[in-house]
């Protein structure tokens, strides 16, 4: 059982937020944000409800949802999906992840190109699908991966290269280099493309580039988002996996056989968070980044390192200037010492490349200003 034998444990994200809770600290340790969404949105729920959306969905999802996902992506990106063939809406990224790999990948010949530190979910899933994990590393501080490296790791036994733009933890934003290499590779190695961008639009430089808008990628790529991170929603667990219709078919196929269907009145919660203007798109890539700044002040003043994240919720900070060896001696210890819980790089990488990692702990920025200050205060007494 790959349950019992470590290979899949307790989420470091159950762990952490476990210690916060125990210990009263301020948790910048697992994603979430401490203010809710939009008020039309929670508002659309609440309406849902009280007007009878209470029943199964149907299996892709309500049709004005997938209608709504399909016009953000033309509005964004100028894709033109077809609803009722290209999109599935699913139990969160979590699920659209999971079903798009078991979909895909067929036992301990097929591998997995993944840039390292990675999304624990990641290597869960390629685990419960038999499949193996291929590790491209990210290097601090700007967590871009070397081409050469990433040339030698995708192979003709590559099945799918597991890209995640913008990028949890490191926050990294791939420049079009890296796109367009992936895309090449996946062409000449005939592999598949799954993109995580749930972080679409959490990013402060540039506006978001899809990697399936790139020439050549469509065909070959599936797309999945979630409106927990855009829509401050991260427990209603709505995302959506996109892309050609054969291949979002079979991930359909097994996606009945994980939740069937699920969140039924939070679905044209969703739609009509998805149609909401420009100005909200642009307004929480603002305020986030206001709160980057914050948070990257509060850890360089207490002796952190801090890399500057290009966008998610996330900011890398290098605990070595501080003393620490060991990233998740320090961050089990951090709680007692300041009243304060982030999570160690090293839960998002294998075990035999967690050196790369020793000393970097991953932050939140996604809380309120007061939440940020009073955390950047505590950790200037660290020293
Ligand atoms: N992918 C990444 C990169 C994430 O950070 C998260 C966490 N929110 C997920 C997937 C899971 O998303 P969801 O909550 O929609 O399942
Ligand atoms: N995506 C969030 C994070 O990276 C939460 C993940 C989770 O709780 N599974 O912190």
């Amino acid at each position: 059982l790959r349950a019992a034998d470590g290979t899949i444990g307790t989420t470091i994200f159950a762990e952490m937020s476990g210690l916060a809770a125990g210990t009263g600290a301020i948790n910048l340790g697992q994603g979430f944000p401490d203010e809710d969404g939009p008020a039309v949105v929670l508002d659309a729920a609440m309406r849902a409800i009280a007007d009878g959306v209470n029943q199964y969905a149907p299996g892709r999802g309500f049709p004005d949802l997938l209608a709504a996902i399909a016009e953000h992506q033309h509005r964004f990106y100028g894709l033109r999906l077809d609803p009722e063939r290209d999109i599935v809406a699913t139990a969160g990224a979590t699920e659209a992840l999971a079903a798009t790999l078991l979909a895909l990948l067929d036992g301990p010949d097929d591998e997995v190109v993944v840039f390292e530190p990675y999304y624990d979910a990641y290597a869960a899933a390629v685990a419960l699908a038999g499949a193996r994990l291929v590790p491209v590393p990210l290097r601090w501080p700007d967590f871009q991966p070397d081409l050469d490296r990433l040339a030698a790791a995708v192979t003709d036994r590559t099945r799918v290269i597991l890209v995640n733009d913008p990028h949890n933890p490191t926050g990294a934003v791939f420049t079009p280099d890296v796109r367009r290499r992936i895309v090449e590779l996946a062409e000449q190695h005939d592999a598949i493309i799954v993109t995580d961008e749930v972080y679409e639009h959490l990013v402060f430089d540039a506006p978001h580039v899809p990697i399936a808008t790139l020439p050549g990628a469509w065909e070959r790529t599936v797309s999945i988002s979630s409106a927990g991170k855009t829509f401050s929603v991260t427990g209603w667990k709505i995302g959506w996996v996109s892309g050609p219709a054969p291949l979002i078919s079979a991930i359909l196929t097994v996606k009945q056989y994980l939740t069937y269907v699920n969140g039924s009145p939070f679905q044209p919660a969703v739609a009509t968070g998805l149609r909401l203007p420009d100005a909200f798109f642009q307004g929480i890539a603002t305020a986030l980044r206001e709160k980057r700044d914050i948070l990257g002040r509060g850890l360089s003043a207490a002796g952190f390192d801090v890399s500057t994240p290009s966008g998610t919720y996330f900011t890398v900070a290098d605990a070595a200037p501080l003393g620490a060896t060991d990233a998740a001696d320090f961050c089990r210890a951090l709680p007692e010492r300041a009243g304060v819980v982030g999570i160690p790089l090293t839960a998002f990488a294998s075990p035999e490349n967690r050196a790369e990692y020793a000393t970097l702990v991953r932050f939140a920025a996604c809380k309120r200003v007061d939440v940020l200050d009073e955390a950047s205060r505590r950790l200037s007494l660290l020293g």
